[in-house]
């Protein structure tokens, strides 16, 4: 959506309109085609427990690197592989593309990062999901548990026995599962209820206003009550200021995600990074960038 890349398209796409505009005009052929002639990337953005500083992993957020527009962000093409059904090969690459970035990172840092990916509602339904995830586990060498599934609250608008058995098939495979937008979707305690996941992303839009917003405030708070009854794994996503990063703390939500600690970027730039922080007793420090 245009909130989640408007930020990141500044000096890009400057004027909204033209990225509303340029939305509508890609065609199932123009993504069969990216796909056929990888124009697609998978930036990383760091997962940082914000108690020690450490770097605990990455979420892959997809880019398109298209050869006349430019860089184009998901919000502007994943409706669009959702409802061609082309979200199950671009999955199955971002699938395989996370598992042979976890092999590479183990053989150059000996690192225990995790790579959290991005699932569609049809993709994590789909037949063939989970011996694809095995297949590319198996063919990298890479223990499942380092890849977290992200889904998000809508996945429960499918068939509910359908993706309960498919949420006990995966942790069954090592797979650990993370609802994405935490609170902000169809029905988040169904989920909790019913529903076997390790983890709640805190959406971004109550960690915003959790500094001057008593409500967004009184809402993180209960999520973390919420996930710490449960014992689930508890990440914010969205964390912009050390102001947020340090409220989030006192509250007692450690691991953290947001342009505070590092924006989305692309491998190339993840490594110059991780040979400093690696070699740094794995301190990673926020970017100081006078923009945010
Ligand atoms: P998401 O999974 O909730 O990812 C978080 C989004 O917030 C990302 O936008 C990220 O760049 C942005 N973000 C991160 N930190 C901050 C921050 O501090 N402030 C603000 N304002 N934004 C921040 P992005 O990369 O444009 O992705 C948008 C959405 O597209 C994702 O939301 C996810 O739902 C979807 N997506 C991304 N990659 C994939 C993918 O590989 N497959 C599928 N199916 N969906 C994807
Ligand atoms: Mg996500
Ligand atoms: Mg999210
Ligand atoms: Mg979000």
């Amino acid at each position: 959506s245009s909130r989640n890349s408007s930020r990141e398209a500044q000096g890009i796409f400057n004027p909204d309109m033209q990225v509303n505009m340029e939305k509508t005009m890609f065609s199932e052929m123009n993504l069969r085609n990216g796909l056929n002639q990888n124009e697609f990337h998978l930036y990383y953005q760091p997962q940082v427990n914000g108690l020690l500083g450490e770097l605990v992993g990455f979420e892959a957020l997809i880019r398109w690197q298209h050869p006349e527009r430019g860089l184009i962000f998901p919000g502007d093409f994943i409706e669009l592989a959702e409802s061609t059904g082309l979200i199950i090969p671009l999955g199955e690459w971002v699938i395989k593309e996370a598992f042979t970035q976890l092999k590479r990172w183990e053989l150059i840092f000996e690192s225990h990062l995790t790579i959290s990916i991005n699932l569609s509602p049809r993709h994590f339904l789909h037949p063939d999901l989970p011996s694809y995830l095995i297949k590319c586990a198996q063919e990298t060498g890479v223990d499942t548990e380092k890849l977290v599934l992200e889904i998000t609250e809508n996945v429960a608008l499918e068939d509910f026995q359908a993706v309960k058995k498919r949420m006990n098939e995966l942790n069954c495979l090592g797979f650990e599962i993370s609802i994405d937008d935490f609170g902000t979707g169809y029905s988040a305690f169904i989920y909790l209820q019913h529903f076997s996941v390790q983890q709640i992303k805190i959406d971004q839009q109550f960690i915003s206003g959790i500094n001057e917003d008593p409500k967004s405030e009184a809402i993180v708070r209960t999520i973390i009550e919420l996930g710490n009854r449960l014992g689930l794994q508890l990440i914010a996503e969205g964390v912009e200021t050390k102001l947020q990063s340090e409220r989030l703390k006192e509250l007692g939500c450690l691991d953290m995600q947001g342009y505070y600690f590092g924006r989305p970027i692309p491998v190339d730039e993840i490594n110059k990074q991780l040979s400093s922080v690696l070699n740094n007793r794995k301190v990673f420090l926020p970017i100081q960038d006078p923009s945010i």
